[in-house]
């Protein structure tokens, strides 16, 4: 049903959608043994709209979810295998948490929208499985590794799951430019948010002046960028460029030693930063694996649980602070 609002000055009322009363129902077309939604073509025409009004539709809501997530309990940053791994958990363990996810590109899936080699087929090795079954997707098993038919299939499904989640905001097209940090009270400092720009923007910052950018406090910030790349390890490069960790270069690929070490290895790296996924890599020098995704999904489970285990500690520390 179209809205009216107070602010509108401009208001259309329509009779609430339903596409059976609104299109004759042609019960012989073969549509409509495939969907509820049967279409008259010959009498057919949408409900009629004024341009505003999709504008409207569009910047209330947006900006009514800058102002609810400028203060985000969780922000994660970056939307590949790990990054939407660690939002599914996390959203739906703590739904009472506010939680955005950062996604410098348009489109989320980082690297796993095909698997190695830009093939189709996505492989997982055990026991990964177990969260490819609690998602309902389908596969074939082969002695110790399973394969989803695509790996696009595995990142929608999992990305229409945490976009169903109410407590979960994606932001894409939004580039995390920098961090927020805070002095503790051991003399050291903690990391306590982002700084955020339209990507657009921050790919101009070199010709173009006066583009400030945005800002989220949070008490966590899961980080899920990538191996090093044009722009991914971005929050490892940043801790670095400021003295805070050490730079380890990602070692060769071995497939055995690298999953299980970007697992185990999935640990808050700093105060407030936790690092999963194939960021990991860049500070902990692990090897690269190629083309076999169960490391990022169970990274992204424990990166959730990691998050899970210090919220306490860092949300009162948040309180604690300005
Ligand atoms: C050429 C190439 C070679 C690769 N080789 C290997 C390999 O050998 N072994 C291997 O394991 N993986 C490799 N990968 C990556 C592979 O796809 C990953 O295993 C897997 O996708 C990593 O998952 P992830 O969740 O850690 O990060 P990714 O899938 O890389 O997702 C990171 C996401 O973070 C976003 N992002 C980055 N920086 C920012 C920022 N500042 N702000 C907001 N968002 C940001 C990116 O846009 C991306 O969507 C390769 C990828 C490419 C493109």
């Amino acid at each position: 049903m179209a809205s009216t609002t107070a602010t509108s000055t401009i208001t259309r009322e329509t009779a609430p959608i339903s596409l059976k009363t609104f299109n004759v129902p042609n019960t012989d077309s073969k549509v409509a043994k495939a969907t509820a939604a049967v279409y008259d073509w010959d009498t057919f025409k949408f409900e009629p709209i004024r341009e505003s009004q999709v504008s409207r539709a569009m910047t209330r809501r947006y900006f009514k979810d800058l102002d609810t997530y400028a203060e985000s309990d969780i922000v994660i940053v970056g939307a590949g295998s790990s990054g939407l791994t660690a939002a599914y958990i996390l959203a739906r363990a703590r739904p009472d948490l506010k939680i955005a996810i950062i996604e410098a590109n348009v489109a989320v899936g980082g690297g796993c929208f095909l698997g190695g080699q830009l093939f189709s087929s996505m492989v997982l090795r055990k026991p990964a499985d177990q969260f490819i079954r609690e998602l309902g997707i389908e596969y074939e098993e082969e002695d110790n590794f399973i394969v989803v038919k695509h790996a696009a299939l595995f990142i929608t499904k999992l990305c229409s799951k945490v976009l169903e989640l109410p407590n979960v905001k994606l932001f894409n097209a939004t580039c995390v430019e920098d961090l927020i940090t805070r002095p503790t009270d051991d003399g050291k400092v903690r990391v306590a948010g982002v700084v955020t720009n339209w990507t657009l923007v921050s790919m101009h910052h070199d010709d173009q002046s006066c583009m400030d950018p945005n800002t989220i406090n949070a008490k966590i910030i899961i980080s899920c960028t990538g191996h090093d790349g044009p722009m991914g390890a971005f929050c490892v490069k940043r801790l670095v460029s400021q003295g805070y960790i050490q730079r380890n270069q990602m070692g060769c690929l071995d497939m055995n030693r690298a999953e299980d070490a970007i697992v185990k290895g999935t640990r808050e790296v700093f105060p407030g930063l936790i690092v999963a996924g194939m960021e990991l890599s860049e500070c902990d020098s692990s090897n690269r694996m190629g083309p076999t995704f169960g490391a990022m999904v169970l990274s992204g489970v424990k990166a959730a649980e990691e998050a899970l285990n210090i919220y306490e500690t860092r949300a009162k520390q948040d309180a604690d602070s300005y």
